[in-house]
Order: structure tokens, then sequence, then C-alpha cells
């Protein structure tokens, strides 16, 4: 068998066979044989036609009571009809437009029946375009492929069928001492047998053991691409730890966690190797201040900072807290976004160029091809969840070998941050300042209001300030029960805040417009705000201390948690409401995590649990790589185990140079490569 040979070679499999496996990456037979079904036919759990579950895919043993006949009908289609009685009960089939099915089936032989039995008629069994195979051919698990419309499941099975012919034994990677640890069964009986199980209970053997192959060989590859990075000189050694300093600027002590993280990245940064740190803090635990420190460090050693924040609010906010935090420490930071007007970019890039700014903050605007630095040698990203891949490395392609620390609020649980970011070091704010309060969090019907107004403004009476978060909604999208953003605030203007100054804030505004609010909402100017999910991400009122969220129901929980994380950051308990009307087992569930946990690790758990991986992190932008067979929520057993065993073979040995690695390391190689760009998203 020659794994590297094309797709083309293999028996049966033509020209146009082989474009439409190419249509599913599979191109030569070894990605063939990793071609994993996506389900199975079971023909060996055969079940009598009276206890078969309707609607489901069942596998029958029956003969057919008489020979079946085509019938032409209108339109000139042709119809079989025939029944199907396994001694106890009778099941009727049906065929269309085969002209050889009476032929094919003979009455009174025993064939097994596989596919859905509906209700027809007076309640009777029938079955539609049944499979069946004769009893003494009998196949007992059959393998389903995903297909497209250039290649079905049965070309398929059949290519693999002839590849699997070769009796020749699949070579083993994996040395003998980890199969008998785990044991697992060999590569050739795993591939063998994923495709054509002869029994369920080997069938669960085979997937155990590529769920082991492909959660080893990926951590054992980020592990790899993490030492590697580790590796990476830079220019952008720090030399003078300024960090004392730094701490004096802060108006407040800053906490243990975050001394800690600031320590961890500074001795990064003094080894002469790059830098490549993820900080992972719950909202409102003091990431800027973080971020704010190496800023520091790194001006004062002669060396450019970008930061980059996902929206324009955001980075606007930054500006105010760095530029403020830095106006006697003599650090030039400016503002780049796409609605700085032409003039001030203009100025700005080429100041930025000759090296009279230390620090730019702004949006994907500082990622445009004119953007250049005299030295970058710090990327920092905000939020990073929000940002594609490209965006990052896009950044620090700007400069030689920055060092990069991304900032993540989306609290990743532990099993998965080393698949997420297995090749960065990771630093967690595990700490909030001293003197924060639990956010008293509740979910209410609409019914409810009127009282809840009321409660509202009591607190703006006290000076405080709050939010009124809507689901943002077209007009054309005109769900009866879902609050309008701009209607709501013209309403609520009108009659019940009257007396009070509100302001509206939602994606469509101008980004001037959106300023303007906001640095009102900042300075107090505005009392409440109306708005949709864009002060979701950061915003940092610390005198706002009541949030209504309505709609709840259309909220993802981590979403939920990140719009909660807007109030409870001064020292005055808040209150969050979660207003729905919505009584459906998920919302219910949902709205009780809510209101009984602030802890992001629990919530971000819970989310994943119910949304599953992809849809956490939106997809794929993240660098989650794909994964063929493991599943990350269900296989977390081997996923703990491999993660064990790739770290055990880095730290003893890292470059597979002993006997029974070798032919790990060269398959970890292979991965590697074929990790591509998605190896970029967690090497930025
Ligand atoms: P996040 O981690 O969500 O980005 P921020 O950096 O915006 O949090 O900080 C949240 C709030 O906490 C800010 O108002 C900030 O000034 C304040 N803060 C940060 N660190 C401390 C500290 N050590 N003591 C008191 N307040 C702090
Ligand atoms: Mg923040």
């Amino acid at each position: 068998m020659n794994f590297s040979a094309d797709i083309g070679t293999v028996k049966g499999v033509g020209k146009v066979r082989a474009d439409g496996f190419r249509s599913l990456g599979v191109a030569t037979i070894g990605e063939l044989l990793r071609f994993y079904p996506r389900a199975y036919e079971d023909w060996s759990s055969i079940l009598p036609i009276e206890r078969c579950p309707i609607g489901e895919n069942v596998c029958i043993k029956g003969t057919l009571l008489y020979p079946l006949k085509n019938d032409r009908v209108r339109g000139g289609m042709l119809i079989a009809k025939g029944s199907v009685t396994d001694g106890d009960s009778i099941v009727s089939v049906t065929f269309f437009n085969n002209k050889y099915i009476p032929s094919m089936l003979k009455s009174g032989e025993e064939y097994l029946f596989y596919g859905k039995i509906t209700l027809g008629k007076y309640a009777a069994r029938e079955m539609v375009s049944p499979m069946f195979i004769p009893v003494r051919q009998s196949k007992a698990i059959l393998p389903i492929y995903h297909q497209n419309p250039k290649i079905t499941s049965r070309q398929i099975r059949s290519a693999l069928e002839n590849v699997l012919a070769d009796k020749t034994e699949i070579p083993e990677f994996l040395p003998s001492y980890i199969l008998e640890k785990y044991s697992l069964v060999s590569l050739d009986t795993a591939i063998r047998q994923i495709h054509f199980p002869e029994s369920a209970e080997i069938l669960q053997r085979a997937r155990e053991r590529l769920i082991f192959d492909e959660l080893f060989l990926l951590q054992l590859s980020l592990m790899r691409l993490k030492n590697t990075n580790k590796t990476v000189k830079t220019d952008n050694k720090i030399k003078i730890d300024y960090t004392d300093e730094y701490f004096k600027l802060l108006p407040f002590e800053p906490t243990n966690a975050q001394k800690k993280a600031v320590k961890a990245a500074v001795a990064d940064m003094q080894s002469g190797k790059q830098m490549n740190r993820l900080l992972q803090g719950d909202v409102g635990s003091g990431k800027t201040a973080v971020a704010a420190a190496l800023v520091y460090v790194c001006t004062k050693n002669g060396i450019q900072s970008a930061l980059m924040a996902p929206t324009e609010v955001l980075a606007v906010q930054h500006f105010e807290t760095f530029t403020s935090l830095f106006a006697s420490a003599g650090i030039t930071c400016e503002l780049l976004t796409g609605s700085t007007k032409a003039v001030d970019k203009k100025r700005i890039k080429e100041r930025l160029k000759n090296g009279e700014i230390d620090l730019i903050i702004g949006t994907h605007a500082l990622i445009q091809d004119d953007v250049e630095f005299s030295r970058l040698g710090l990327v920092i990203t905000d939020e990073q969840h929000r940002f594609g891949v490209k965006q990052r490395t896009g950044l620090c392609s700007k400069g030689k070998n920055p060092h990069v620390y991304v900032m993540s609020a989306t609290p990743i649980p532990r099993t998965l941050a080393l698949i997420l970011f297995g090749d960065l070091d990771v630093s967690v704010l595990d700490e909030l300042p001293p003197g924060r309060q639990k956010t008293v969090t509740y979910a209410v019907s609409s019914k409810k209001r009127r009282g809840m107004f009321d409660y509202i403004k009591s607190y703006l009476d006290k000076g405080f300030q709050g939010y009124i978060v809507c689901p943002l909604v077209e007009e054309s999208e005109n769900i009866t029960g879902v609050q309008n953003v701009e209607e709501y605030y013209e309403k609520a203007k009108n009659t019940v805040f009257k007396d009070y100054s509100l302001g509206l804030l939602h994606g469509k505004m101008t980004p001037k417009k959106k300023d303007e609010i906001m640095s009102d909402f900042k300075s107090g100017k505005i009392q409440l705000l109306i708005s949709t999910v864009v002060i979701e991400v950061g915003v940092d009122v610390p005198n706002a201390v009541i949030m209504v969220i309505e709609n709840a129901e259309r909220f993802g929980l981590s979403q939920l948690h990140q719009l909660r994380g807007r109030v409870g950051r001064g020292t005055q308990m808040s209150t969050c409401i979660l207003v729905t009307d919505s009584s459906s087992e998920d919302t219910v569930r949902r709205m009780n995590i809510m209101c009984s946990t602030t802890d992001g690790f629990k919530i971000a758990d819970e989310d994943l649990r119910l949304r599953g991986p992809g849809d956490f992190f939106g997809t794929r932008q993240h660098g989650l790589p794909r994964l063929r067979i493991a599943d990350l929520m269900t296989d977390s057993k081997i996923l703990n185990e491999t993660q064990e065993l790739a770290g055990e073979i880095t730290r003893t040995d890292p470059n597979f140079t002993k006997n029974e690695h070798i032919k790990i390391g060269r398959q970890v190689n292979k991965k590697i490569n074929s990790l591509g760009n998605t190896a970029a998203a967690n090497t930025i």
C-alpha cells in the first residue's frame, strides 16, 4: 500500500471520481484511509418488524410474499410494490424507477432490508426504497461517508474496499509501551475496522485508537510549536525592568494577580526571545493595567508598541485611559481608527514611521499596508476572540519578531485552552480588584417592567448610572415581542424616563456619534444608556451599577456574561435584570445559570456544553483545528490522557530522537505542516 499514491491509482477510480475525491479533500490513498465514515448502516442488529421504531433506520430480515411487478404510472414513472414478512408481521415495500427490481428481488427468498419504516394508510407499515441484500451475503455494519454531488458514499465505500483488499499491514507508529499502557488496538486494526467493522465492540476500539492518535499528535505538535516559538530570537530585548516605576503611576494598588502577570511577561521579554503570551482574565479583572505595564517597560527600553482593539468605542476608551495614565511619564500615544481624519491619519503615520510615537492604539485600521513603524516590538490585542487570525498576524508582520501579548476575556475551559493556545504561555488574572461586590442577577417576565423601571429610577436618583440592552432588530425583521432599540429609546425618553437624560447607542451610528455618546455617558451627562450589544466588549464605567437586558433569551451565555460585566466594576453592589417571556427549557437553563453564578469559567463551561466548541468560538476563525474524529466535549478522558503523555514526551525527548519516538516525530512534522494557517493562529 503506497499511502502517497494518487487517488486516481485506486482500482475503479477514473478521472471523474478522482476529481470527486479531491473535492472532498482526498487526494492520496493515505488521505482516503483517513477519510472516516460519518455514520454506519447497522445490518447486524436485526429487529422483528413489530418492534421497529417508526421513522428510524432499521434492519429487518424477511421474505417477499409474491413476485414484484413494475407498473407504469402517470408521468412515466415505474412503481413496484410488494409485501415482506418476517413470519409474524408484514411490511409493504415500494421501489421507484428500477427496471431490474423484479429480477433482483425474488419471492420466497430471504433478504435483509435496511431503511426507515413509516406508517401509511390505516397504520400499515411501509418501507420506501429500502436497501436490501440476500441474507447469505449479509454484511454486519457498513460505513456511510460524507458525500457531495460529485461523489457518492457508495463510490467512496467501494474505493476503500479496493484499497483494503491489500492485506499488507498498515505500519504502526506508536511504540508498544504506549499501545500497552492505554490498551490501544494497532493502527492496522483501527483503520480497517473504522471502515468495515466486524462488530460494534471492535468499532468502538477502533474509534478510541483514532481519537487517541488525533488528540495526541495535535497536542504534541502544539507543544513543539511552542518550544520553537520560545527559541525565536528577537532584538526587542528588555534590558531594564521599569515595573516598579510604573506601579507608582497607577491610581490604585495592583492586585497580586496583576503583579504576577506583569512579572511573567517582563521575564519573557528579558530573555532575548520572543514573547508569546495569553492573558486570561474575567471581565473586570484589570487586564488594561497589565497591558499598560508592558507598554511602559517597552517604551522606556526604546521599543514601540501597538494595541489593537476590536471596536472603535473600545479603542477610544483605551486611548483615554492610556493618555491620562501616561500623561506625566512622557509617553506619546496616538489613536488610529477608521474614522480618524485623513490629515490626522497622514500625520500619525508619518510620526509612527519616524519613531515619534511610542504607543499606537487602534482598530483594524492599524493593519493597513501604509501603516509602518520605526521599531515595533510589542503587539497587544485586546479581547482577542474578536479577531481573525489574519488580523493578528498582519499587525505582527509590521515589526521584527515583536513580542506578542493576547488578552482574552472569554474564559476558556482548561481542557480547551491547551488545544486553542497550546503554543502560548498563559497568565491568568484569577483575582478581582479589592472591594468588588458580586452583581446580583434576577430573571423576570416583561410583566414586571413597570416595577423594574421604578427600581432603575431609584438608582439614577442616587446619582448612579445604568444600561438597558436591547437586541438589534432590523426594521424588516418585525418580530412580535422583541424590543427594537430605537423605538424603545423613543418611548422611554418620552414617557417613564422623561425626567432623566437618556442616550441611544447602536452599531449603525457613525463612529463619531458613538464616541460622543460614550463620552457623555462616561462623564455622567447621560444617566441611562439604551444600547445594543455594542457595549458588550470592554467598556468601563464604574458608576454604572444597573443593567437591564431585554429579550435575554436572544443572547448566548457567554454574551450575557460579557454584557453583565459592564456593571459591578466599582465598589457599589450592582444589579442585572434579565427580562424574558420565553419559557423554553433552554432559556430557563441559561437564566438559572446566570442568576446562580458570576464565575466566568463556570459559565463558559456551561455555554460550551450547550453549544459545542464550534459555535462557542464562532467556528474556525479562532484557530480551533478541525478535528476528524475526536470530539472535545465527549472525549475529555482521552484528551487528558494524551495531554499528559504529550507533555511527558515533550519534556523527556523533545526532538523525538529516541528509537521508539522517531516515527512519532515524523507524524508530528506532518501534522505541523498540515496545520498550515490554523497553526499560524496559534503561533502568531
Ligand atoms: P478588564 O479586565 O475587563 O479589561 P479593566 O482593565 O477595564 O478590566 O479594569 C476594570 C476596572 O477596574 C477599571 O476601572 C480599572 O481602573 C479598575 N482596576 C483595575 N485594576 C485595579 C486594582 N488593582 N485596584 C482597583 N481597581 C482596579
Ligand atoms: Mg478590557
